[in-house]
Order: C-alpha cells, then sequence, then structure tokens
C-alpha cells in the first residue's frame, strides 16, 4: 500500500487522511489472517516533523489451542511512525517506528505485517472455560463428558487410597 504525500512535501496541506482496505502478503508471518485489511488514519506535518497515526482492523480465523474448533475474531491494532527520508531513516536511532518516503511516497506493507504479526493472540481459544479435549480418546469434552473420565484416577489420590487400605 501506498500513499502519495506530494500535498505534506510541498506544504500545499498539513495533513492527508486515507481509510482503505488492502490485500496485505502476511504467509510469511500469519497464515490465519483474513484479508483485507483495514487501514484508517492520518499523516500530518506538526513543523517539527511528518508523522503517521492511524488503526488497523483485521479478522483472523484459527483452531482453538484446546478443542481445535475453527474460531473467528476480530483485532483492532494502532499503527504510528515517524516518516523520514530513506537515507535518514537508516541512520536515526530511535524508539519511534520510522517509515522512509521515496520520491514522495510511502509504502506501508511491512508496518502493516510487522503490527499484525504484534497483535497476533498467542494462543487462541474458543473460550476462557473451553474444556479442550480427552487426552484419551479425543472426544470434545465441551458437549459432554466421555467414557474414559470417570475411571481415571489421579495418581496422588491412589497413593493415598492405597496407604488407608
Ligand atoms: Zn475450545
Ligand atoms: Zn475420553
Amino acid at each position: 500500500m501506498k500513499l502519495d504525500l506530494t500535498e505534506i512535501f510541498d506544504n500545499s496541506v498539513l495533513c492527508i487522511e486515507f481509510d482503505q482496505s488492502i490485500e496485505v502478503d502476511l504467509s510469511e508471518v500469519a497464515n490465519a489472517v483474513l484479508n483485507p485489511v483495514r487501514v484508517k488514519g492520518t499523516v500530518y506535518n506538526t513543523g517539527d516533523g511528518i508523522f503517521l497515526d492511524g488503526t488497523l482492523y483485521y479478522c483472523y480465523k484459527d483452531n482453538c489451542a484446546r478443542c481445535l474448533t475453527e474460531v473467528e475474531g476480530e483485532i483492532e491494532t494502532e499503527i504510528s511512525g515517524r516518516i523520514l527520508e530513506d537515507e535518514e531513516s537508516k541512520l536515526e536511532e530511535s524508539d519511534e517506528k520510522l517509515i522512509a518516503y521515496n520520491k514522495d511516497e510511502i509504502t506501508l506493507d511491512e508496518v502493516i505485517a510487522d503490527a499484525v504479526l504484534l497483535s497476533m493472540p498467542m494462543r487462541i481459544l474458543c473460550g476462557e472455560d473451553c474444556k479442550g479435549l480427552c487426552p484419551k480418546c479425543g472426544k470434545d469434552l465441551n458437549q459432554g463428558k466421555c467414557e474414559c473420565q470417570d475411571d481415571e484416577v489421579d495418581p496422588r489420590l491412589a497413593k493415598l487410597r492405597n496407604f488407608f487400605e
């Protein structure tokens, strides 16, 4: 995704707003993310520099880490950065995210891919109280108990029972 910042650089405007839905190649970073990703934000000139602030919205689809049910969710995350000329941005040491421009244009694909990667949940669950699958028979315990659960005894309890017998 490219943004043309000519009007900012020639000072005809102080701020440019954008709202786009784009296809981002995220296969490297997150298979679960569904395209398109929506990016909405502003590029503005404070007189002290040119900055970008925005919000990303995307949906993902993945399997619950416990029961493997397919789960869909929506994520909203912020992006921001300071826009600098290509060469400058390599030299600058800063905690800010730096976005390089080239011929009055910035390309946001990498910034977007990074933001998606950072905001993806590490472990996706269909619900906080998901009971998962039985490790023995594989039954989805959210749908009810399975046969093998009842005769399963905690080995520590079994020891105690032997002790009292
Ligand atoms: Zn689950
Ligand atoms: Zn079972």
